[in-house]
């Protein structure tokens, strides 16, 4: 998972270049500072971007959002905007029943995990919508991947994918017959969204990777490798009909 950068500048081609001894490093550079540079020039760029974005489509405080704007069924399965409907595929990656990060196939597994969240195949997918300062919101919309490639990108508003299996309360297969359940909302009081503590989600650990990929567009990517399999408020339509106010 991790790739090392290769320094334009190894040591030893700066020891090979003693007879051109005006061409130095400007400094001793590490994969890290290499990322760094990326990480800096990324930011000027999004903040260049977001000026763009501003003299186009006005201050970032009234950027309509998509949550709002889109008009389509409000399911965790359809895309907000097409109207079209497709589950999730059935989990074809499973990571072995070992904790142990040696074993090859949980190394197989994590590499086509890493790979599946980077390029997603076809679906509809969970995209969060982030506030005018780019914070994420608790709020989701639903997009197939035609739609979100056609709205995401020229939308003025940032959104972000949501990984597969997140602990997200509206939209986890566990909330489909939840009775707290609204379109892609959770509306049970105990949720952040609608001021509470947040419910208590029960679920494997996730797994923190660091990817390296080239001109800084890798990062820290957070796996889910198995959907939430308890919540506290859940309350199955089936249920008797007693904790629903
Ligand atoms: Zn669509």
């Amino acid at each position: 998972v991790q790739r090392r950068w290769r320094s334009l500048w190894s040591r030893r081609a700066a020891r090979d270049t003693r007879h051109q001894p005006d061409v130095q490093p400007p400094v001793d550079e590490t994969a890290d500072t290499v990322h760094q540079r990326f990480v800096e020039a990324a930011q000027w760029q999004a903040a260049q971007q977001r000026a763009q974005m501003e003299a186009r489509c006005g201050p970032a405080a009234s950027w309509p959002r998509l949550s709002e704007t889109l008009t389509g069924p409000r399911h965790p399965h359809v895309c907000q905007s097409c109207g079209v409907a497709a589950p999730p595929p059935a989990d074809s990656i499973a990571l072995p029943d070992t904790d142990d990060p040696a074993d090859p196939r949980t190394t197989t597994a994590v590499v086509r995990l890493v790979a599946r969240e980077r390029r997603p195949p076809w679906g509809v997918y969970a995209w969060q919508e982030c506030d005018s300062e780019d914070a994420p919101e608790p709020v989701v919309v639903m997009l197939c991947t035609d739609c979100s490639a056609r709205l995401i990108l020229p939308h003025p508003r940032l959104y972000r994918r949501l990984p597969q299996h997140v602990p997200f309360v509206g939209i986890m297969a566990l909330c489909l017959d939840c009775t707290w359940r609204e379109g892609v909302r959770c509306t049970h009081p105990q949720t952040q969204a609608n001021g509470g503590s947040g419910l208590e989600l029960d679920q494997a650990p996730p797994i923190e990777v660091h990817v390296r990929a080239r001109y800084g567009r890798g990062g820290f990517l957070t796996l889910y490798p198995r959907p939430v399999c308890a919540c506290a408020g859940r309350h199955p339509a089936s249920a008797p009909d007693e904790h629903r106010p």
